[in-house]
């Protein structure tokens, strides 16, 4: 059930529906937008009675929602979510770009990449203290140690940090040195800690799982909201497929699919996305191109020898050549307003 509140409609009339929702058993979300409010409801295992509300002063509609996601569909929420990180933003007008190392590797390796994200104007810096790894012998970050030097680069730097946590009590930990918190593409159904991250004050990327149809990451994100996080930023980063010639297949045809469904954010990653160093900057083009709000990308001062992911990694030189070449396709998609 979905209540649009008529766009005179006054606080005291929105706070009653809500008091309806409660007293009936179930969990009301407020969207208020631009030009009305609407209330998703959630928690209820049958149908809704539309007649509950239909009568409540301030009402326009009560629509019985037919399809399986509530909360990150345009139904509820016809504009664009601008999810805020801080004084960051993602969603709006401004090309997201988070940029890092795959993992934490030292401190003088997260300050030397953070001086060249910083210099190119992105906001965010990614980094992972605890790595998801195939192989339980291959580096598994370096847990705290990994979080505390990430706070250190928010604070010299001034760049939000965006690191993955891998179960609840990571969670906790992101949420005390971190701004964002990342959640795996193999955790992408790990529904205790998707309600875990709905539980965080912290926004959430949500990476799409390996073999994620558009309906079950969207249902993921749909967790997340549904226990009160309204801030998530959806991310493409490549789905398994039979090619060969790359580690992952980037579907660049989730952004417009997602786009048409729903109000969240929605990233590219073209690093594991391909896997491959000379592939990732036309495929992060391509991502803009097709309407990303922005893109998380991996640079490692010295790819040869980085402990995660070095075949994909770009160089400082080559990362700064990726920015400005989406940044001037971003200008050409997303016009600057004429001041
Ligand atoms: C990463 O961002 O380094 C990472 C492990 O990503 P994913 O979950 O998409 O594989
Ligand atoms: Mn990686």
């Amino acid at each position: 059930m979905l209540i649009v509140m008529k766009t005179d409609a006054t606080d005291s009339e929105v706070q009653a529906v809500l008091r309806v929702i409660e007293d009936l058993g179930f969990k009301p979300h407020s969207m208020p937008g631009a030009t009305r409010t609407a209330i998703g409801i959630t928690g209820n295992q049958g149908a809704v009675d539309p007649s509950h509300f239909e009568n409540l002063s301030g009402v326009a509609e009560a629509i019985r929602v037919s399809k399986p996601y509530k909360l990150i569909t345009l139904d509820l929420r016809p504009e664009k979510t601008i999810v805020r990180v801080g004084d960051a933003t993602i969603g709006g007008e401004e090309l997201a770009i988070i940029a890092g190392p795959c993992a934490v590797e030292s401190r003088a390796q997260a300050f030397a990449i953070a001086e060249t994200v910083r210099r190119s104007g992105a906001r965010f810096f990614r980094g992972g203290a605890y790595k998801p790894r195939t192989s339980p012998y291959a580096f598994q970050g370096l847990g705290e140690d990994g979080l505390k030097i990430l706070a250190e680069v928010r604070d010299v730097y001034g760049l939000k940090i965006v690191t993955e946590a891998l179960d609840e009590a990571g969670v906790d930990l992101v949420e005390r040195y971190g701004d964002m918190i990342q959640i795996g593409a193999r955790n992408m159904q790990n529904f205790s800690l998707l309600r875990r991250a709905g539980k965080s004050h912290l926004p959430i990327l949500l990476k799409r799982g390996l073999s994620a149809t558009l309906d079950e990451w969207l249902l993921a994100a749909e967790y997340i909201m549904s226990e009160g996080n309204y801030q998530v930023v959806l991310c493409e980063r490549g789905i398994r497929t039979f090619a060969q010639h790359t580690r992952n297949t980037m579907d660049l045809a989730a952004i417009p699919a997602v786009r048409r469904i729903s109000h969240l954010p929605v990233l590219v990653d073209p690093s594991h996305g391909t896997g491959k160093n000379y592939m990732v900057t036309p495929l992060a083009r391509a991502g803009v191109a097709v309407g990303a709000d922005g893109l998380i990308v991996e640079v490692h001062d010295q790819p040869d020898h980085a402990l995660s992911d070095g075949a994909q990694a770009l160089t400082p030189e080559q990362y700064e050549q990726l920015v400005s070449e989406v940044r001037a396709i971003h200008e050409v998609i997303v016009p600057a307003p004429v001041s």
